[in-house]
């Protein structure tokens, strides 16, 4: 397909390697012979007509930076029909005939919702520090958050065997258990407690009861946000207690998560899927998510994307409870 211009915006939450992203899409499309236009504060910047030229030169020095360049926001009117339109219509004025929006699920659903009623070329590229998308292995963000929490609890860890300590560490998740559980192997946990798993209390004190029996030194509970047994203070002091003989102390590592200099798988993953968005639309592919799965690029139709669950994190749980005993 015949593209002049097209734009990129970021949307929904932040993820480390979006400003990669931007990067890639950016040179690749000045590759081609494509001028940018980026957006900011994702949707509501698509409302507002918050444009602004992108040059090769403008994404020089972001490859390693956190955060996002074009800023991210929530836009409630874009959920309205006339928000789209009015969209839509910036678009068209502003001679864009194609859309790169970096983002989670929720953003491919607005993503979605354009092309459909206003046919403008749309692709989605996954940053989700959650890695809860369908259609990729990984999402930009993902391995970054992972190894920035890892160094946060190896940290905890030494603090927590001198003194004999339980941990409770919430890592982020609302709704996906994928960032906790992998935490949870990377740095030993005694157990992961994740939305997509309904462990029982009961459960969770026979585990620890075990390591009281076997003396263990130090206990560590990777918790996700969105677990089923509650937020990490109130199982605190649940397991309290049970177990008056443990000093339990909660950690919330929150937004640290989401910041941080992108590594460079991350930064690696953002190129790919830039170059991949661009090329894609060049090629034709619209309403869709680039994406890798088994080491190849893919392309998956936006529905099918929104429509499955990410990939499911069975194994992983399996693997953490196995190495826990
Ligand atoms: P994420 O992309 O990280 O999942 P959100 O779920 O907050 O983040 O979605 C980001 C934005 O995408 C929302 O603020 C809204 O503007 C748009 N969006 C989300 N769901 C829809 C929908 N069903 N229809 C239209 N727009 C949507």
């Amino acid at each position: 397909m015949k593209i002049n211009k097209l734009a990129v915006l970021t949307s929904g939450g932040d993820a480390p390697g979006m400003n990669a992203c931007i990067r890639a899409v950016v040179r690749t499309a000045a590759f081609y012979g494509i001028d940018v236009v980026g957006v900011e504060n994702g949707y509501e910047g698509l409302i507002n007509k918050e444009f602004k030229q992108l040059e090769t030169r403008s994404v020089s020095f972001i490859i390693n930076q956190g955060g996002t360049i074009l800023y991210t926001a929530r836009s409630e009117k874009f959920r309205t029909e006339e928000g789209r339109a009015l969209a839509a219509q910036n678009l068209q004025s502003a001679g864009v005939s194609a859309l790169v929006v970096i983002g989670g699920d929720g953003s491919f659903r607005g993503a979605q919702k354009l092309n459909e009623e206003h046919n403008i070329p749309v692709i989605g590229l996954p940053a989700t520090i959650d890695n809860d998308i369908y259609g990729t292995d990984l999402t930009i963000g993902f391995t970054t958050a992972l190894n920035t929490a890892t160094e946060a609890i190896d940290k905890i860890r030494d603090t927590a065997s001198s003194h004999n300590r339980l941990f409770l560490v919430e890592v982020m998740g609302r709704n996906s258990g994928a960032l906790a559980v992998s935490v949870g192997i990377a740095i030993g946990a005694k157990a992961t407690l994740v939305p997509e798993r309904k462990t029982t209390k009961h459960e969770l004190f026979a585990q620890l009861r075990k390591g009281v029996v076997e003396n263990k030194k130090s206990n560590i509970i990777v918790i996700a946000e969105g677990s089923k047994l509650g937020n990490a203070y109130n199982l605190a002091k649940d397991i309290k207690e049970q177990f008056d003989q443990f000093d339990i102390r909660v950690s919330i590592l929150g937004h640290v998560q989401r910041g941080g200099n992108p590594c460079a798988t991350d930064r690696i993953l953002a190129s790919q899927l830039g170059v991949a968005a661009v090329e894609g639309l060049i090629d034709g592919k619209s309403n869709c998510m680039a994406g890798v799965q088994n080491n190849q690029l893919i392309y998956r139709s936006l529905n099918e994307v929104v429509e499955n669950q990410g990939q499911e994190n069975e194994e992983y749980l399996r693997i953490a409870n196995i190495l826990s005993i």
